[in-house]
C-alpha cells in the first residue's frame, strides 16, 4: 500500500516515454541535502553556495566539453568541492562526536564498474583523489583508516595534518549538536562524458556528531555512488545508515535496468516512495546514458547544480 502512490505515477509516466535528444555530455552537482529552512540563511550565505555550485559546474562543464573522461571529470568537480570549506567534505569536514575529522570518499566508472572508496580518512586533502587511486592501482574497491592514508602517502596523494581540517563552523555546529539533533552534507558529482561514458563521486565528512569509527554510505558501492554505463551515474546525500540499508544507488540503477523505469521515475520511487516512508532524509543526483539529469529529493532542500551540452543548466538550493 505504501508505495502504491510512487507506483501509479511512475505507471503514468512510463506510458508518456521520454522523448528528449541524447546529450552530448551532462553534468550534476550536489553539495549536501536536508531539512533547510530559508529563513534560517541570509542573502549573503545564498550568494556564497550559488557561486561556490556555479565554479564547480564550471569546471566539469569546461572539461566535458573539452571530451574529458566522466570519470576524471567527476574527480576534478568533487576535487573542487572538497576544497571549499562551505560543504561537509574535505575542508570543511563535520566532526566526529569525540572531536576528530572521518572522511569518506568513493568513484565509480560506469564504463567497466571499476570503482575505489576510502573511509574513515584524518589525514588526506582530497579522499576523492585517494578513492581514484584505489579504483586505478590497486587490486582492491575500498580501503579504510591507517591503511588508506598509508597507501596514499606511498603514491604520492598529498597528505596534511589533521589540523587541516579545523573549521571554526563545524566545530562550533558540533559543540551545539552535542546538546541537540545532528546535521549532515556531503558532495558529489555525476556526468555523461561525449564518448557516452558515466561516472559518479561522492566525497563527505560523514554525519556530525557521528561515532568514532562509524562509516556511511558514500564509500558504500551501490548505497551512496554507483554508475553503470547500460543504466546511470548516481551520488546521493542523506542519512547514511538508511543510504546503506535500501542500497539507494544500485537500486535505482536496477529498476532502469529490470523494470525499465526511466532515471526520473527510478529515482522517485526510491527516494519519495521506499526512503522518505522510513528515513532517510535527503536526495540523489543521477544522470543516464541519454544526458537525462535527475535532482530528488525527500528534504526541503539540497545544494545542486545541473548542465547539459543543449544549454539547459541551473544551480539551486531549496526545493
Ligand atoms: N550520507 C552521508 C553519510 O551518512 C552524510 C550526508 O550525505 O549528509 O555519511
Amino acid at each position: 500500500m505504501k508505495y502504491l502512490i510512487p507506483l501509479l505515477f511512475v505507471l503514468i509516466t512510463a506510458c508518456q516515454g521520454n522523448q528528449n535528444q541524447p546529450e552530448d555530455w551532462a553534468i550534476a552537482i550536489h553539495g549536501g541535502a536536508g531539512n533547510m529552512d530559508r529563513a534560517n540563511f541570509s542573502d549573503e550565505d545564498i550568494l556564497h553556495y550559488k557561486a561556490a555550485l556555479s565554479e564547480a559546474l564550471d569546471i566539469g562543464k569546461k572539461a566535458l566539453n573539452g571530451g574529458q573522461s566522466a570519470v576524471d571529470v567527476v574527480e576534478l568537480v568533487v576535487k573542487n568541492l572538497e576544497d571549499n570549506p562551505l560543504f561537509n567534505a574535505g575542508k570543511g569536514a563535520v566532526f566526529t562526536n569525540d572531536g576528530r575529522n572521518e572522511l569518506d570518499a568513493a568513484i565509480m566508472d560506469g564504463s567497466n564498474l571499476n570503482a575505489g572508496a576510502v573511509a574513515g580518512i584524518g589525514d588526506i586533502r582530497n579522499p576523492i583523489g585517494a578513492a581514484r587511486l584505489v579504483m586505478d592501482q590497486s587490486p582492491h574497491v575500498l580501503l579504510i583508516g591507517k591503511g588508506a592514508s598509508l597507501y596514499a602517502s606511498q603514491n604520492g596523494i598529498e597528505m596534511v595534518d589533521s589540523s587541516y581540517f579545523f573549521t571554526e563552523k563545524r566545530w562550533q555546529l558540533l559543540q551545539r549538536t552535542l546538546q541537540k539533533a545532528g546535521k549532515n552534507g556531503t558532495v558529489g558529482c555525476v556526468a555523461l562524458d561525449k564518448k557516452g561514458n558515466l561516472a559518479a563521486a561522492t566525497s563527505t565528512g560523514g554525519m556530525n556528531n557521528k561515532r568514532y569509527g562509524r562509516v556511511g554510505d558514500v564509500p558504500i558501492i551501490g548505497a551512496g555512488t554507483y554508475a553503470n554505463n547500460h543504466t546511470c551515474a548516481v551520488s546521493a546525500t542523506g542519512h547514511g545508515e538508511y543510504y546503506i540499508r535500501y542500497t539507494v544507488a544500485h537500486d535505482i540503477s536496477a529498476l532502469m535496468e529490470y523494470k525499465e523505469l526511466s532515471i526520473q521515475e527510478a529515482a522517485r520511487l526510491v527516494v519519495n516512495g521506499k526512503l522518505s516512508n522510513d528515513a532517510g532524509n535527503g536526495g540523489v543526483i543521477a544522470v543516464d546514458k541519454q544526458g537525462n539529469v535527475v535532482l530528488e529529493m525527500n528534504s526541503t532542500g539540497m545544494f545542486r547544480g545541473w548542465a547539459k551540452a543543449s544549454g539547459d543548466e541551473g544551480v539551486a538550493i531549496f526545493k
